[in-house]
């Protein structure tokens, strides 16, 4: 049995595994909730990216904000990714997992004086500006520390990318990047700047896309733009299309990479900048799944309430179907899978209603039973939080047969390192 949502989940004599690692086995090892990501589906999703863009000067810088566990950072590294980061922290990740800092682009809409200075000191590859104000500040920085930064400007293409409007982020509404003609006033005023390069121009629309039409249609007035500043004399060296190529969560059609590999190459035509991507969702979130262990059952009050299965993860480890009505696959990876169903609300131990993990499922449940919540992988951990008090989850890489703890489950120490009470001393100031 192979599905779309995550071709190596596998069952093996009514086990089901990731890969050649059986998920109850593993729950039983490592504890529940839990992350486990496949190394093999990671490998494919970015090998697949390349092939697709096969024929372009191609280039693909993973979003380390979709997840940025070392061990996948370090895994996108030898497999030869760029990253897209949003913040210093993010720069700090990539360094640490020993990627290189000039492979990396810098995106988000209020980068910080001492994330400007990081940045330009261990020399990333670009700053996609977001807006005029930063523009200046990135120059006055470059000043500062004598340097010159590579720059692109973000480009609101303004189109609808037909998503959830909390990850649509290419309207004339969103706060991200600029309209094209304030753009083109920015790149004039960089050229004029010693102190900035401009090596590319940057959009993206948003996240979780399944049409290939607003992708191309984004492509395609960025396109038009390009070539005005080739007519003003200003020559970029890429086009970065950025993310959000939608993947299969229940029933979608996901985005077709070689229909949009091919459109793409199509398009850009006799141009000679490379192209590149900043995919985050479409290489991990399949990869992924949240295992989890029932703690109770709490059967229907009335005939029309909802049967509760009350597990051990919560919406602090995976906030996505509270934060975005995001629909995840339950699977029960028990070997013995013969109990009656019946109609369960997946729900959390938070004090919160919006606490669930999927609703109205057919499964069937008794107090044993460990779940495993699949296209988890993106979004997920990196959204984590101590709410209520809960430690994060452990994070497991698994390859073929074996496994990796890639992340130890937070302990009650680790939660309390940084408060002191009220014992410490004062200060006025
Ligand atoms: C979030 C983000 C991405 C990645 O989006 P996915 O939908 O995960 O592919 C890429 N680029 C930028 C600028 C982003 O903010």
């Amino acid at each position: 049995m192979t599905d779309a949502h995550a071709p190596y989940l596998t069952e093996v004599d009514g086990h089901l595994c990731l890969e050649r690692v059986d998920l109850h086995g593993l729950a039983d090892a490592v504890g529940t909730p839990a992350y486990v990501y496949s190394k093999a589906h990671i490998t494919d999703a970015i090998e697949a990216l390349n092939e697709a863009f096969a024929g372009v000067d191609f280039n693909l810088h993973y979003a380390v904000k979709a997840n940025s566990n070392l061990a996948i950072l370090k895994l996108c590294s030898d497999l030869g990714t760029g990253f897209d980061i949003v913040s210093g922290g993010e720069l700090s990740r990539v360094i640490a997992a020993g990627g290189d800092p000039g492979t990396v682009i810098f995106s988000g809409v209020g980068k910080t004086v001492e994330e400007i200075d990081f940045a330009l000191k261990v020399g990333i590859e670009c700053f996609n500006v977001e807006s005029e104000a930063e523009l200046h500040r990135i120059a006055e920085r470059a000043e500062v520390s004598g340097q010159v930064a590579p720059i692109s400007i973000r480009v609101n293409p303004n189109v609808d990318a037909q998503t959830h409007p909390y990850i649509s982020t290419g309207l004339k509404q969103n706060k991200f990047g600029v309209q094209p003609d304030q753009a083109l006033a920015m790149y004039q005023a960089a050229a004029e700047n010693p102190q900035l390069n401009i090596v590319g121009i940057d959009c993206h629309i948003g996240s979780q896309i399944t049409e290939i039409e607003p992708l191309l249609d984004a492509f395609t007035n960025m396109l038009s733009l390009v070539d005005e500043l080739a007519s003003m004399g200003i020559e970029l060296k890429h086009i970065d299309l950025g993310g959000g190529m939608g993947i299969v969560y229940q029933d979608e059609t996901p985005l077709d990479l070689q229909t949009y590999g091919a459109s793409v190459r199509q398009i850009l035509g006799g141009r000679g900048q490379t192209i590149i991507l900043e995919p985050g969702r479409s290489i991990v979130a399949n990869a992924g799944v949240l295992l989890t262990r029932i703690e109770y059952l709490k059967q229907a009050a009335e005939p029309d309430a909802p049967n509760f299965a009350v597990v051990d993860a919560a919406m602090n480890d995976l906030i996505r179907p509270a934060l975005y009505q995001a629909w995840h696959d339950v699977r029960v990876v028990n070997p013995d899978r013969t109990l009656p169903p019946d109609q369960w609300d997946i729900v959390g131990p938070v004090c919160e209603s919006g606490d669930f993990i999927a609703k109205d499922r057919t499964l069937g449940l008794d107090a044993s039973s460990v779940l495993a919540v699949l296209s988890a992988g993106a979004y997920g951990m990196v959204q984590a939080s101590n709410y209520n008090s809960r430690g994060r989850a452990c994070e497991i890489m698994v390859d073929g047969e074996t496994f990796e703890l890639i992340r130890r489950r937070e302990t009650i120490t680790d939660q309390l390192r940084l408060e002191t009470g009220l014992d410490a001393s004062r200060n006025a100031l």
